[in-house]
């Protein structure tokens, strides 16, 4: 029978989860569970959720935990999420979070919780030129546009700026992950599932470091360790 791998990958705004899950979810075979993704789709199709969520986000703020965590369990709880496993992105935002989805999967259900370490000169840098896809939510930048007339490449919807994407917004989204989400590295460590990797450089060099981190956790060579430095 096939191990269920179940991940989460933390880092600031900018600093390359939504690439690092996509990519780890194709080489896992995993679902990538994306919280902002599943709110601006919400919000897009204009659900009760995406109605409640849309002012909060726009502003930069976080949404009401018992939203989120409906989301979270719903999606976990079913298909390929609970048959094979998933790697979160976005969620746990805080120690609340985080401690609900202790008590949402058997204990020690989490195999390893990644926190992509990158500084936030460049963070701000990268969300700058950061566009993305309003229908599917693939990511690229202006450096790396689509190849066409910026169309997505995987489901032709336009490419664009995030709407939370401006000066202010971003401020404070940074603000709140010093706040409430840097705390969550505390967490993970003294829980025994913190890998620390350097999120500079290119996408494939930094998944490769953080594949051979989870391979050596999933077979055991390996065990995170409350000593890691942050
Ligand atoms: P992201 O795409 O992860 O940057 O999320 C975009 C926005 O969605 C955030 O600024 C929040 O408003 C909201 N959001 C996403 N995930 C969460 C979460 N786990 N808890 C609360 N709000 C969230």
């Amino acid at each position: 029978m096939t191990k269920v791998v179940r991940l989460v990958v933390l880092g600031k705004q900018g600093a390359g989860k939504g690439t690092q899950c996509i990519r780890l979810s194709r080489h896992y075979v995993i679902e990538h569970i994306a919280t902002g993704d599943m709110l601006r789709a919400a919000v897009k199709i204009g659900t009760e959720v995406g109605r409640e969520a849309a002012e909060y986000m726009e502003k930069g703020e976080l949404i009401p935990d018992d939203i989120v965590i409906r989301l979270v369990k719903e999606r976990t709880s079913t298909g390929i999420a609970h048959e094979r496993g998933f790697v979160l992105d976005g969620f746990p935002r805080n120690v609340h979070q985080a401690e609900m989805l202790n008590n949402m999967l058997l204990p020690d259900a989490l195999d390893a919780v990644i926190n992509l370490r990158v500084p936030t000169n460049l963070v701000l840098k990268r969300i700058a030129s950061r566009r993305v896809c309003a229908d599917c939510g693939a990511t690229y930048s202006t450096l790396r546009p689509p190849t066409l007339n910026w169309t997505c490449d995987n489901c032709g919807g336009e490419v664009v700026q995030r709407e939370d994407d401006t000066e202010a917004a971003i401020q404070r989204r940074l603000d709140l992950y010093e706040l409430e989400t840097k705390p969550l590295i505390a967490f993970y460590r003294h829980h025994r599932k913190l890998i620390e990797i350097s999120g500079v450089g290119q996408e494939e060099a930094v998944s490769n470091r953080v594949i051979a981190a989870i391979d050596d956790v999933l077979s055991g060579v390996s065990k995170p360790t409350h000593s890691q430095t942050s």
